[in-house]
């Protein structure tokens, strides 16, 4: 469930990004569309507690986040929040197994091998656990970066850009790996996006089980 009224938030300097309310129920889609600059990425990042607004309120899986902060909004982020940024930001120097102890270890859960195998096998990835990320392509690098944000079964599940630089069946596969894997925990999925191709891939009524609600920031008010 995600909940704003009336947020906003500005860069030093910068002008003020506003964005519309939205009402995102459990277990539902939203995809966030709207051109690049006009503040998908930012919108992103208050419900994930990485930044506060500047102004408005938000609830983001029953935790109100304004009052939320540094230490507490970390360790709220590490179980409520599964984040697939447009950079995946796999370690180098660890294998894809050890990429997801490091997750399980941010969010303050013992290691636990059965899970991350679980994790991995849910997105074809298992036999890429002893990995490097630079011995994976694209596509790999992406599951194992999707295994890693949802590997603490998230409530809210954040795409950023997910499908950009990707072909037609690449980015359709993105998507309906998003898709599939929030269904299957019960998730809420917001997919940031300026390809219009997303909107497209999103069946509106996936078997009457996934809500679908498109947002459209427009450009930034100046
Ligand atoms: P989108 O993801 O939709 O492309 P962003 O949320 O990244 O948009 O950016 C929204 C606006 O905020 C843009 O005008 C961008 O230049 C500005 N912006 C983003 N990040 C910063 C930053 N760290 N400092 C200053 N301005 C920023
Ligand atoms: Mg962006």
């Amino acid at each position: 469930m995600i909940r704003t009224r009336q947020l906003s938030y500005r860069y030093p300097g910068g002008p003020a990004l506003v964005f519309p309310d939205v009402d995102v129920p459990q277990g539902t889609v939203l995809l966030l569309s709207g051109p690049s600059g006009c503040g998908k990425s930012t919108w992103l990042a208050l419900v994930a507690a990485l930044a506060a607004p500047t102004s408005g309120a938000l609830t983001v899986a029953d935790q109100p986040l304004g009052t939320l902060k540094n230490i507490a909004a970390d360790a709220w982020r590490a179980r409520a929040i599964g984040f697939l940024p447009q950079k995946l930001h796999l370690s180098a120097a660890l294998s894809v197994q050890q990429n997801l102890v490091l997750a399980q270890w941010a969010s303050g859960q013992p290691e636990e091998p059965v899970r991350i195998h679980e994790a991995l096998s849910a997105l074809g990835v298992q036999d890429l656990a002893q990995h490097k990320p630079a011995q994976l392509s694209g596509g790999q690098a992406q599951r194992v970066a999707l295994a890693r944000a949802v590997l603490m079964q998230p409530r809210v599940i954040l795409a950023d850009e997910p499908t950009a630089s990707l072909d037609d069946e690449a980015a359709a596969d993105a998507v309906g790996l998003l898709l599939n894997t929030a269904l299957a925990q019960g998730a809420t999925l917001v997919i940031a996006s300026h390809d219009a191709r997303v909107a497209a891939l999103i069946p509106s009524d996936a078997g009457g089980r996934i809500g679908f609600q498109p947002l459209q920031l427009k450009r930034c008010q100046r």
